[in-house]
This record gives structure tokens, sequence and C-alpha cells, in this order.
């Protein structure tokens, strides 16, 4: 599917170079090249969903997976005009988990953050400690979401802007599903948003938690 749509992509844009301003026909050939990005959009993130099932799982510094993300991001980071607040607890324990997946999961949580706040603003991620797992909070003064919209969010193809996938949320959500954490979200005090991910430090002890109830049940 992506070769063809690189092709019909490519050539919308020379078609479009090669169409005088005022001309009729370029309304209609930006229609295909937005439609082409937004079908390249959907093949990434649905490429990026199936590949996310089994994690791996290896202790982590979670402090260090967000700090990575954000260098990852760099480039959109600087041209959003976002403020970025480090509120990380300091020395926090390590966590069992697969980086790349929880890399991908942050990468989409600040990505929304920042399309949330298209005038810039103020992205402030924090984490604690609660019982055996560690919660990493993220936290936007963007548009919000309204009560009715905090249901759909996770569901697949669910999307509210033009050229989204809808997939992002649903993609964080099976992959911390994965870990046996909890992802939530709740309206930040004032405008914006506040998504809060909540992992096991181990998966260790939750495999035995697991393993004794099913003996329980016998
Ligand atoms: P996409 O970003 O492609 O639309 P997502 O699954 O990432 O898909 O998000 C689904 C929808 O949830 C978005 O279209 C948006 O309406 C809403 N949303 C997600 N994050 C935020 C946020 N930080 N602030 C406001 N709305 C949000
Ligand atoms: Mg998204």
């Amino acid at each position: 599917i992506r070769n063809p749509l690189v092709s019909i992509g490519g050539f919308a844009r020379n078609l479009l170079r090669e169409l005088d301003e005022g001309e009729p026909a370029r309304e209609k050939v930006d229609v295909i090249i937005e439609e082409t990005d937004r079908l390249e959009r959907y093949l990434k993130d649905t490429l990026t969903y199936m590949r996310h099932n089994n994690p791996v799982f290896r202790p982590a510094n979670p402090n260090h997976l967000v700090h990575d993300t954000f260098l990852m991001m760099d480039a959109e980071l600087e041209q959003s005009h976002v403020r970025i607040v480090d509120e990380l607890m300091p020395n926090p324990p390590e966590v069992e988990l697969d980086a790349d997946q929880i890399r991908q999961v942050l990468m989409n949580i600040f990505r929304n953050a920042l399309e949330a706040m298209p005038h810039g603003g103020t992205l402030t991620v924090s984490s604690r400690l609660v019982g055996n797992s560690v919660v990493l909070s993220i936290a936007d003064t963007g548009v919000g979401i309204s009560e009715q919209e905090r249901d759909k969010l996770f569901t697949a193809f669910y999307t509210t802007k033009s050229s989204g996938s809808g997939l992002g949320l649903t993609i964080c959500s099976q992959i911390v599903h994965n870990h046996r954490g909890v992802i939530t979200v709740e309206n930040n005090d004032g405008p914006g948003t506040m998504f809060h991910i909540t992992l096991p430090v181990s998966q260790a002890v939750i495999r035995e938690a697991e393993h004794e109830e099913i003996a329980d049940r016998r």
C-alpha cells in the first residue's frame, strides 16, 4: 500500500507545482495531497498498532524514557512554542517495561498535547509512586476534553482532527494494558487535560499474584 501511496502523493505534488496560481484544479490536487498524507499516517499508525503486541520487559528508569522521548521530538517541540515543565520524581525505582513501547506511548501523548496547544502552552510531566506502581502524569494547557468525548478517546479511529488517524490513544491503551498497567484521563485544573499512566514496577509480583489467585480458585 505504501508504494502506490507515495507515487500518488509525489505526482500530485509535481502537478501542483505545474499549475498556475488561481487555476481551479489546484484545489482538487490539494485534496489529493492531503488525503494521501492522511492515508500514510493511517498506515504508519496501523503498522505500529500491529507490531506492538508482545512486550519484552527489562528494568528501566522511567525518567530516562521521558527524556529520551523529548529528545526524539526535539524538532517538533522547538516549533511548538510549548514550555516543558519537568516534575519527575528524583531517583525513581526501575520499572520492568518494554522501553520502545513505552516511549511510543509517551510520544503519542506528548504529540496529542502539542496538537491541543496550537498557540503554545505548558506541558508538565510528573511522576509519583503509588503502592507498587509508578504513575506518570502528563498535563497540558490545551483545548481540553469534554465529558462526552472522554469515553470515546481510546476507541480505534475516534478523532476530532482533520488529519488524525484516531489510533494514537488506542495503541497507548493496548500497550499499557499489555504491561498490566492503566491509562486514565482527567480534565486539568484550569484549561487542558491530564493523562495518567500507571505502570507496575515489577511484572513478576503480578505474575505471582495471578498464579496464586488461580491456585486459590482451584
Ligand atoms: P488522533 O491524535 O489521531 O486524533 P488519538 O487517538 O491520539 O488520535 O486521539 C483521539 C482524540 O482524542 C483526538 O482527536 C482529540 O480529540 C482527543 N485528545 C487526545 N489527546 C488530547 C489532549 N491532550 N487534549 C485534547 N484532546 C485530546
Ligand atoms: Mg494522536
